[in-house]
């Protein structure tokens, strides 16, 4: 899929092919600025977070301090954009928008941090994206508020060392395991975004829908967000596209038949699992029994990159039981052979416990 630059946002081309994939569209971005939430109040879920980054922005507004570098991980589409612009504003300072792959050189880097008004938010997505020459040049930056800018090239070359405003670095990051340790090491706070509870997206389905002026019943919130893969970003998308439906199939109220019918339409199915989820263990079970199977020839099966798959696809399908990750490769589970209709599998049937961060799992005694 073709990716292209909004502003310093790495979004996809046109419209999502999959109703439930994380990543943004140009097409979300366009709908998303109207249901951000500009403020910690207004964001919904993420209690752990939220309480401390009030303790961090309050300290750092009774200091009068740029606040200290922090680093949001965690899946796409869960609200890392959104908190770092809800910091600068709670803050009541400037932010710059950008990312890593799009700063190229120090060069581009040295021209967004001399351009930071005190107190600023440097804010950048997709940090582990950042080239090992640009990350070296920002350490001083972080730490001691200063870079080197070269002068000449050649062997006249000299440098001179700039002072820059205390600012806040806010990075933001899918696969925070990529990051370099001196990176990591230079943000005073690391805080992992989790998917969402269906209680707190059906928070979110009502809030956008009152933004959206569209009349919504609650069994029918409810219903979208148990679809929404615990993910703000696609039960944003999920509305939207029942609120169309409503409005050509019925009289444009989104009751709990209208949005059943729509998601069928849609393909998301009542656990969430959309066609390329499904096609997913399909092959796990139907081609490999169930597997184990190595990442990179699943991948190949279903037609999409190994890191796709690891970053977008696994992580809700193992959150939610259908999915084993193992030293030896991908199994399905149980849950999987009875969801797709298979009967479960004799020797699939002992009981597991989950491993720690559920990246593996081992057979009780
Ligand atoms: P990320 O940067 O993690 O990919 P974003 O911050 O861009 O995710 O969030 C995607 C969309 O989901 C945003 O448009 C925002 O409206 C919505 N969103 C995210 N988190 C919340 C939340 N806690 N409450 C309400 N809306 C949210």
């Amino acid at each position: 899929m073709k990716q292209v630059t909004k502003g310093n946002r790495a979004v996809r081309e046109g419209h999502p092919t999959r109703m439930t994939d994380p990543e943004p569209f140009a097409e979300d971005l366009k709908e998303e600025s109207r249901l951000r939430p500009p403020s910690l109040a207004e964001f919904i879920g993420q209690a752990v977070i939220r309480e401390q980054l009030e303790i961090f922005l309050g300290a750092a507004r009774r200091r009068g301090e740029a606040m200290d570098h922090v680093l949001f991980h965690g899946p796409p589409g869960l609200g890392k954009t959104t908190l770092a612009a809800i910091v600068a504003h709670e803050l009541g300072v400037e932010i710059t928008h950008t990312s890593g792959p799009v700063i190229e050189k120090p060069g581009d880097l040295a021209g967004l941090l001399t351009n930071l008004p005190p107190r600023g938010i440097l804010f950048v997505d997709e940090i582990h994206r950042l080239s090992p020459v640009v990350e070296e040049y920002l350490y001083p930056a972080l730490e001691d508020f200063a870079v080197d800018i070269l002068l000449d090239r050649g062997p006249s070359a000299r440098s001179l060392k700039l002072n820059l405003e205390h600012f806040t670095l806010v990075g933001a990051t899918t696969r925070s395991g990529l990051l370099s340790a001196p990176l990591r090491s230079r943000f005073g706070m690391t805080l992992r975004l989790d998917y969402y509870g269906v209680e707190d997206l059906a928070g979110i389905v009502r809030r956008s829908a009152g933004i959206l002026a569209v009349e919504i019943s609650p069994d029918a919130a409810q219903e979208i967000a148990s679809r929404a893969r615990g993910t703000p970003r696609v039960v944003n998308r999920l509305l939207r596209r029942v609120r169309d439906f409503a409005l050509i199939k019925a009289d444009g109220r989104i009751t709990l038949p209208v949005t059943r019918e729509a998601l069928r339409l849609l393909e998301v199915d009542e656990r969430g699992l959309d066609e390329m989820d499904r096609r997913l263990l399909e092959a796990l079970i139907s081609k490999y029994q169930g597997g184990p199977v190595g990442l990179t020839t699943l991948a190949v099966v279903v037609g999409e990159e190994a890191g796709t798959l690891e970053d977008v696809y696994e992580p809700f399908l193992i959150q939610e039981g259908f999915l084993k990750r193992t030293a030896r490769g991908r199994e399905a589970t149980p849950l999987a052979y009875t969801h797709l209709g298979y009967p479960a599998p004799a020797s699939a049937g002992a009981p597991t416990v989950r491993g720690a961060g559920g990246q593996s799992e081992l057979p009780l005694p």
